[in-house]
C-alpha cells in the first residue's frame, strides 16, 4: 500500500490577454477551479492506476477542502489522514496568458499547518504502508518527522519540489530521490554541476540517497543506484500540457516499487504514465488508469 504524505491546493485559473500592472485592473475568462497540490496530485495518479492508496494532508474547513476530499475520494484515495482545519485550503491563484505561460502565487495555508505532530498521530498509516512518498510543499519540519515515523520495511519516495537544500536524515533515506534539472541544480547547491544529467544523479547519489531518478521532460528518465546509471528511454507522444507530469510519474514509480518491481522497470512504467499524463490537458484529469497504460 502507497502512504503520500503532502499539499493539497485549489487551483484557481483565469485566462487573461496581458497581466495587470501594478494598480491596474484586466478583465479576464471566466474562472476555472481545479483540485491540485503535489500531495493530492500524487494520490489521485496512484489511485487510478489501482494502487491502495492514502493521504495524509490538512485543508480547510471551506469549500476549496470539501472540493478536494470529493476528488480523493471519487479516485478511490483513503482519505481518513486528511485532516481538516487550522487555516484555509491552500490555493494556488494562476493566470495564463495567451501564449500559455503563466504566473502563480501560493497561499500555502493549510499545507503550511500540517505539523510533525499530525504525522505522529497517524501512525497507524505508515504501519499499514509500504512506500511513503512526499514532496515539499508542506513544512520541513513535517518531512523529517514522516522519515522518522518510517517502519523498518517501509521505503520512502522523496520529489523535493519546490526544491531546497535538504538535511542529511532526509537524503539518506531516499529510495529514490526524484528530481528534474532545477530540483537537481537546488539540492546539489548551485555548484558547477555541468549539463550531464549522469553528473548530477552520480552527485546526489554522493549525497546520501540510495537511489535516484532524473526525470528528463520528453527526453525520459535517468535511474542511479549503487548498481550504476540507466536511462529510461522516453515515450513519444504528442504533448498538449505537461502540468502534473511529474506527479503522475512519481506516484507510479512509488507505487511499483511497492509492488516489488526492480527500480528500471518501475521507472519505466511511470516513464509511460507520465507521458500519457502530457498527452491531456490539467493534472488530476489527466492521470491515466492501467488499462490505459497497458494499451500504449
Ligand atoms: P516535472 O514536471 O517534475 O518537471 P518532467 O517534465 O521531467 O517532470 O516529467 C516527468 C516524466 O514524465 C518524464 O520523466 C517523462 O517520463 C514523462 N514526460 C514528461 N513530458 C513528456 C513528454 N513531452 N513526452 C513524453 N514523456 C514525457
Amino acid at each position: 500500500d502507497l502512504l503520500v504524505v503532502g499539499s493539497a491546493n485549489a487551483d484557481l485559473v483565469i485566462g487573461v490577454e496581458r497581466r495587470p500592472a501594478a494598480g491596474e485592473t484586466v478583465l479576464g475568462s471566466d474562472l476555472a477551479v481545479h483540485p491540485g497540490g503535489k500531495g493530492a496530485n500524487q494520490a489521485v495518479a496512484a489511485a487510478r492506476l489501482g494502487a491502495r492508496t492514502a493521504l495524509l494532508a490538512r485543508v480547510g474547513d471551506d469549500a476549496y477542502g470539501r472540493l478536494l476530499l470529493d476528488a480523493q475520494r471519487a479516485a478511490g484515495v483513503d482519505t481518513v489522514g486528511v485532516l481538516v482545519g487550522g487555516a484555509p485550503t491552500g490555493v494556488a491563484l494562476i493566470t495564463v496568458d495567451p501564449s500559455g505561460d503563466n504566473s502563480i502565487v501560493v497561499s500555502p495555508g493549510a499545507n503550511g499547518r500540517l505539523t510533525p505532530e499530525d504525522v505522529r498521530a497517524a501512525g497507524s498509516l505508515f504501519h499499514a504502508s509500504r512506500v511513503v512518498s512526499t514532496q515539499l510543499e508542506i513544512p520541513l519540519e513535517t518531512v523529517v518527522e514522516v522519515v522518522r515515523a518510517l517502519g523498518p520495511d517501509s521505503r520512502f519516495v522523496l520529489n523535493p519540489s519546490p526544491p531546497r537544500p535538504l538535511p542529511r536524515q532526509v537524503l539518506d533515506a531516499c529510495d529514490p530521490l526524484i528530481v528534474n534539472e532545477h530540483e537537481a541544480r537546488v539540492i546539489l547547491g548551485g555548484a558547477a554541476v555541468g549539463d550531464r544529467p549522469e553528473d548530477w544523479a552520480r552527485l546526489l547519489l554522493a549525497k546520501g540517497p540510495r537511489s535516484v531518478v532524473v526525470t528528463l521532460g520528453a527526453e525520459g528518465a535517468l535511474v542511479a543506484s549503487a548498481d550504476g546509471v540507466a536511462r529510461i528511454a522516453p515515450v513519444a507522444v504528442d504533448a498538449v500540457d505537461t502540468t502534473g507530469a511529474g506527479d503522475a510519474f512519481t506516484a507510479a514509480l512509488a507505487w511499483r516499487l511497492g509492488t516489488g518491481s526492480p527500480l528500471t522497470e518501475a521507472a519505466g512504467y511511470a516513464a509511460r504514465v507520465g507521458a500519457l499524463a502530457v498527452t491531456r490537458p490539467g493534472a488530476q484529469e489527466s492521470f491515466p488508469t492501467a488499462a490505459e497504460v497497458a494499451a500504449l
